[in-house]
């Protein structure tokens, strides 16, 4: 492994497509052990032994629903022993359950809170006892571009979104004593099966106003995980990334 890296086992939850997915192989092209979890179970497994034949790394698939605690503790559990350990976690899974505030049924919020914000503080608490120890420590969590500049119709997901930037205040501040960072990305609109989803002219929409004028890629916020993994960010801590092109500045 090069030495641009202080850690060597992550956990990358909703790994199996989209961002998990370029977040896992970016990681174990740097060399890090990687434990893919999802809920599609299948899905993490095949990903996990991709990316292995890939980059030639030890990449593991588990199933995993981050909305079951049950779950998320077994999972992480199994990819300590697969990894002997885990000292970076990154908190990606995410749904979207999109409709005006008044539409929103019981359901759609909380679904989108159980996954979005439940989740990603489940996957902090279940990697804990390996977190808390002695040894650097990376945690990057995934938030949105909508946590801060807001969005019609999905109130659900913008309050998730933006509880995961208070679980990486929180979190920076209860980690730091155990040489732990903890740091957050808010991506803008980028190009996975989530977002293929968008009609043609919310996509030309959403194009014409990038500053960049282009669609992100999940390689560009895989390469951003990979700087706040490496010990060019060790001092980087409580920080929330925007990565989007330059949208709402
Ligand atoms: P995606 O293509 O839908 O991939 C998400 C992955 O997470 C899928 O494999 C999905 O499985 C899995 N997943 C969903 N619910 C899960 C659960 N309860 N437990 C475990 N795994 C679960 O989405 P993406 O675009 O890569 O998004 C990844 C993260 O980035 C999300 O948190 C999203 O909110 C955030 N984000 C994305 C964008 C964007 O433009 N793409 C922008 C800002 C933030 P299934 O296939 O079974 O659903």
């Amino acid at each position: 492994m090069s030495d641009r890296y202080s850690v060597s086992k992550a956990v990358v939850t909703g790994g199996a497509q989209g961002l998990g997915e370029a977040i896992a192989l970016r990681l174990a092209s740097e060399g890090l052990s990687v434990a893919v979890l999802d809920r599609n179970a299948d899905g993490a497994r095949a990903t996990a032994d991709r990316i292995s034949s890939q980059t030639g790394s030890p990449v593991f698939g588990f199933g995993c629903d981050v909305s079951d605690r049950g779950q998320v503790k077994e999972a992480f559990a199994q990819a300590a022993e697969a990894m002997d350990g885990i000292d970076t976690y990154i908190g990606n899974a995410g749904i979207t359950r999109d409709r005006m505030f008044h539409k929103l049924t019981d359901d759609d919020w909380d679904q989108v809170i159980a996954v979005n914000l439940t989740g990603v503080f489940e996957g902090l608490r279940a990697a804990a006892p390996w977190l808390r120890t002695e040894g650097p420590g990376r945690v990057v969590l995934i938030s949105s571009i909508v946590a801060k500049a807001g969005n019609l119709g999905q109130m659900n997901y913008i309050a998730a979104k933006a509880g995961v930037v208070g679980l990486v205040r929180a979190g920076a501040l209860e980690l730091a004593r155990f040489n732990v960072t903890v740091n957050g990305i808010r991506p803008g609109f980028i190009e996975t099966p989530m977002t293929a989803a968008m009609t043609k002219e919310a996509y030309e929409a959403t194009m014409t106003s990038n500053p960049l004028g282009r669609a992100g890629q999940p390689e560009d916020i895989a390469g951003a995980v990979a700087y706040l993994c490496s010990t060019d960010a060790s001092f980087v801590t409580g920080h929330i990334l925007d990565v989007n092109g330059g949208m709402a500045l």
